[in-house]
Parts: structure tokens; C-alpha cells; sequence
């Protein structure tokens, strides 16, 4: 075991702040990484101020962060993928029990005993698992991903959450060619489900309640943007979407979105706003529509998400914060002002 500096809240209603934590000595299966950038998701937010009580409560102190990016700097004895000084990332897992029917196929996100990067139970050094507020993470191979060479690190970070969070469930419904494809919210998730939908070949569709992301979305790859708020502009969509991808982090009418879909469309939720959100049996009947969620994606997929970045040159498109200035972009992402997600440059942390 050894000590490692980090950001963490102490409750609900604290800020973030400068912490020391224990990090376990790394086994023989183990990668050691040096964290250079941590992408800030909503994810975070929603856990540190303790907003899914009732699914999964926060145990504090908490040490959020699961966009990942960084440097091995030792390695296990049979650590085989991986040796020092490669570039890595790890995302919102860190483990799972290898053995259900989910891990063996590659669904490692539905695995039962699955462990999230952080507020996780640690079977290692008990209490829970620490995130990548932090400036290293021990974590089994099989759950470190590899990171193209040729991608800005601060920009690749957030692809490990917002990234395959939208990758994952577009392959799965089919976006492509052809596909007339909404995306509802253009934050972190909502700014990759654009550029993933586009680079699929898809007639890309942005909604959105800022006015002032116009332009923005269309540069990232709308086709259209829809001012959400206005309820003509929305009609004139009515009934013409295979698919939409609700990102959406805060209370809001999902049947409006139902309603843009045509025959066997399909809206999923990926968004996970703190409070149920009412749906219209009527809005889905007609037209045998389908609701669905998703979650995150398997480490094979996530691997699959990175090599296709790679290849095609997407990143996030970033603003780059020190770890001084992490409470005030929760601040800001409130308010739905990021451009379009805040990355932690983690050598910050060494002032601390
Ligand atoms: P984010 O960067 O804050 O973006 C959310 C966007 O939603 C905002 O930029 C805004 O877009 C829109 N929005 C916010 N409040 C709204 C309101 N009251 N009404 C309508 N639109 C609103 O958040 P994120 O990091 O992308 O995360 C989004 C959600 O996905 C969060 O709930 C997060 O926990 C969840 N999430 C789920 C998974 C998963 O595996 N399913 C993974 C990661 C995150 P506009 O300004 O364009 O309207
Ligand atoms: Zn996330």
C-alpha cells in the first residue's frame, strides 16, 4: 500500500478539496498509472452531492473520476498487455466477477459484482473504491485500455465515460447511413454522440435549451440543431427519427422526444437525471416505439471505441482545468456551460 495525493469531498453539501489516500501496492496482475488527465462527468457531480441516494448511495469521503488518461509506471509479474511508460486509459470499470453470462460476453457493465472506479466496494483494501481525482490509480489489466498514439491526451480522457457512453448504444441501434439520428443535450455526452453520429455517416440532429450552441453543434457535426424550447420548431420534426439519444442530466419531458419518433423508432436514455421521469404509454403505442437505456460499454467495446478515435482522429473537445478550479466547473456544469468538457490536467496536483 502506499499514499497518493487527490481531490475529495468529505459530504453532500462539501467541496471538493486537497486529501491524501491510500492506494494499493500493485499485484501480480496489476498495472500502476501515473494520471495525467481526468475528464470531469456529470457522473461525478450527481455522486459527490449524493443525487442517487436511492440506486447507489454515496460513501464518503468520495474521490470521483472515471476519464482516465495516463502513464504505466510499473507493472504486475504476469501483467502481459502492458510496460512502462505506455499511454493508457481506464474508464468507469476496474472490475467484475469474469464469470456471468455478462462478462463472457463482453458486457462487462452488467456483470453483478461489476466494481465502478470509484464508490465501488474495494475488495483490496476495504471501504470503497477512489476515482481519478488523483495522481495515480492501481487497476487489474483487463480493465486498462490502450490509447492511440496519435490523439491529444486531454481530449482522449474524456472518451473512457462520454465517449463509449454514446459509442456503445449507436452501434447497438444501428446508426448509420441512411438514419435520420437526434441527440438531446449537447454537453460532454451529447458533443461525442454528435461527432460519433456523424463520423457513422447519419443525418445528425442536435436539441438543444442554449441558443448559444448553435453554431457549435453544427461545427461538431449537425446537420440541424432544434431549439428545444420552442415548440414549432420541434412539431416540424414530428414523427421522423429512427433514433434518439437522450443525454440529458436534469428533469425534462421525454414524451416531446417520444413524439419525433417514426415507425419502430427508438429513444434510449443515457442522461440520469435524480428523479423518475414520467412517460406516455399513448406516445409509444402508436407507432410501436421503443424506450431503452444503456449503460457505459464492455471493455472490448470501449477498446473497439478508442482504435476507431484513433483512426479517425476524434477527441473531446476540451477546456483544460487545474484541480484547483474542479468546484467551480461543477458550478459551471449546472448552468450547462461547458465547451464541451471540462479535462483536469492532474500535474496540478502536484502544488497540493
Ligand atoms: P453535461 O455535460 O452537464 O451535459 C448535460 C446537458 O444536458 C447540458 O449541457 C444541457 O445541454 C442539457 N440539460 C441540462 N439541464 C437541462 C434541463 N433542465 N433541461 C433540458 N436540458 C438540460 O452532462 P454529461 O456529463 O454529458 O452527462 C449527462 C448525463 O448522463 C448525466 O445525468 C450523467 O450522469 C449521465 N451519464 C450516464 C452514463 C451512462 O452510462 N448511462 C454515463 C455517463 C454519464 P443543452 O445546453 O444543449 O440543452
Ligand atoms: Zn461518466
Amino acid at each position: 500500500m502506499y499514499q497518493a495525493k487527490a481531490y475529495s469531498a468529505a459530504a453532500a453539501t462539501s467541496p471538493l478539496k486537497s486529501a491524501t489516500i491510500d492506494r494499493r501496492a500493485a499485484t501480480e496482475t496489476d498495472v500502476q498509472i501515473e494520471i495525467l488527465f481526468c475528464g470531469v462527468c456529470h457522473s461525478d457531480l450527481h455522486t459527490v452531492r449524493n443525487e442517487w441516494a436511492s440506486i447507489m448511495p454515496t460513501v464518503y469521503p468520495v474521490v470521483p473520476g472515471h476519464e482516465i488518461v495516463g502513464k504505466v509506471t510499473a507493472v504486475g509479474a504476469k501483467v502481459t498487455k502492458y510496460k512502462a511508460d505506455d499511454l493508457v486509459g481506464v474508464g468507469c470499470l476496474v472490475d467484475s466477477d469474469h464469470t456471468c453470462p455478462s462478462c463472457r460476453a463482453d458486457k462487462e457493465q452488467f456483470c453483478p459484482e461489476g466494481v465502478f472506479t470509484y464508490n465501488s466496494p474495494d475488495k483490496h483494501l476495504g471501504g470503497v473504491t477512489y476515482g481519478g481525482y488523483s495522481e495515480s490509480i492501481v487497476v487489474d489489466e483487463s480493465f486498462v485500455l490502450k490509447v492511440p498514439k496519435n490523439l491529444d491526451l486531454a481530449g482522449v480522457a474524456p472518451l473512457l465515460c462520454a465517449g463509449i457512453t454514446t459509442y456503445s448504444p449507436m452501434r447497438h441501434w444501428g446508426v448509420g447511413k441512411g438514419k435520420k439520428v437526434g441527440v438531446v443535450g449537447l454537453g460532454g455526452l451529447g458533443h461525442m454522440g454528435v461527432k460519433f453520429a456523424r463520423a457513422f455517416g447519419a443525418h445528425v440532429v442536435v436539441f438543444t435549451t442554449s441558443p448559444s450552441k448553435v453554431d457549435d453543434a453544427k461545427r461538431l457535426g449537425a446537420h440541424e440543431v432544434v431549439n428545444s424550447r420552442n415548440a414549432d420548431e420541434m412539431a416540424l420534426h414530428a414523427g421522423s427519427f429512427d433514433f434518439i439519444l437522450d443525454t440529458v442530466s436534469a428533469d425534462h419531458d421525454v414524451n416531446a422526444y417520444i413524439n419525433l419518433l417514426g415507425l419502430d423508432g427508438n429513444l434510449t436514455l443515457v442522461g440520469a437525471p435524480e428523479n423518475p421521469l414520467p412517460v406516455s404509454s399513448f406516445a409509444l403505442i402508436f407507432g410501436r416505439k421503443s424506450l431503452s437505456g444503456s449503460l457505459i460499454g464492455g471493455i472490448a467495446e470501449t477498446q473497439e471505441m478508442l482504435d476507431f478515435c484513433g483512426e479517425h482522429g476524434i477527441t473531446a473537445d476540451v477546456e483544460v482545468i487545474s484541480i484547483q478550479q474542479v468546484n467551480e466547473a461543477y458550478d459551471r456544469l449546472l448552468k450547462s456551460d461547458v465547451k464541451y468538457r471540462f479535462s483536469i490536467d492532474m500535474a496540478s496536483l502536484k502544488s497540493e
